[in-house]
């Protein structure tokens, strides 16, 4: 089904168990006033709340992807890329969470189309394989198989803005300026980065909002406690990277 989006949303990704960030964004996008919510998945993985932030973005977010990390937790097919961290996270997770959450999860889609937007969690062309767009390179090879004119992405960790111009040239986008006007010729890539694990070396949580008329995007950072998530992380007795990590945003 292709729905319509509201014109001024929030964007979130890669919340993974971090409660604390998860509702820091969700109070910074609530006061912005954004009519719905879209969570491009890893609601789950490494931190220390996984059944919590579940639950908080079922009821709060429009609609969610499915993440590797969340594939993961259900079907164990999905663990043999991990690294020994990361694996061992989703394991005791899926001790730990609710058979409602796991059901929630199982039922994920790998892509939610909003008539010129799409929302994946790694990658359109292979859905399963949860590549990484990293690079221009990597952003070419995905673009070119994407035709929804604003595309949304997580799953680097790190906030990205990328287009493909009608000449077939990839343009890294991202500036310095937090907002981004979308209406140049072509189609864009955009990565929120990561609500609860960011990787660009800024500790604070990030999101996105887009509005649709003009076409823009804001990308935004918010404060949380960084100390209370590191000792729910040491509490659920995760492994001790995923908590010294989020003091470094890497
Ligand atoms: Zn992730």
């Amino acid at each position: 089904m292709i729905r319509r989006t509201a014109s001024r949303f929030g964007v979130i990704a890669d919340v993974h168990s971090n409660l604390q960030a998860l509702q820091a964004v969700l109070d910074y996008l609530e006061a912005e006033s954004v009519s719905e919510i879209w969570c491009l998945g890893d609601v789950v993985g490494y931190g220390g709340d996984p059944e919590a932030c579940a639950i908080l973005v079922r009821e709060r977010c429009a609609g969610t992807v499915r993440g590797n990390h969340d594939a993961a937790l259900v079907e164990p097919r999905f663990r043999a890329w991990f690294n020994p961290h990361a694996r061992a996270a989703v394991e005791r997770q899926a001790d730990v969470v609710s058979e409602e959450t796991v059901r929630w999860l199982a039922r994920l889609p790998s892509a939610i189309e909003l008539s010129d937007v799409l929302l994946i969690h790694a990658s359109a062309d292979d859905p399963d394989g949860f590549p990484y767009v990293l690079d221009s390179g990597d952003a070419e090879h995905e673009l070119s198989v994407l035709a929804a004119r604003w595309t949304f992405y997580g799953h680097t960790h790190v906030p990205a803005a990328w287009r493909l111009d009608p000449e077939g040239r990839v343009h890294a986008e991202r500036s310095t300026d937090s907002r981004l006007g979308l209406d140049r010729p072509g189609r864009y890539l955009l990565n929120p980065g990561a609500v609860g694990q960011p990787r660009d070396g800024d500790t604070r949580a990030a999101c996105a909002v887009f509005e649709r008329d003009p076409p823009r995007l804001e990308f935004v950072r918010v404060e949380y406690d960084v100390a209370a998530a590191q000792l729910a992380i040491r509490r659920a007795r995760m492994p001790e990277i995923e908590a010294t990590r989020l003091a470094e945003g890497r």
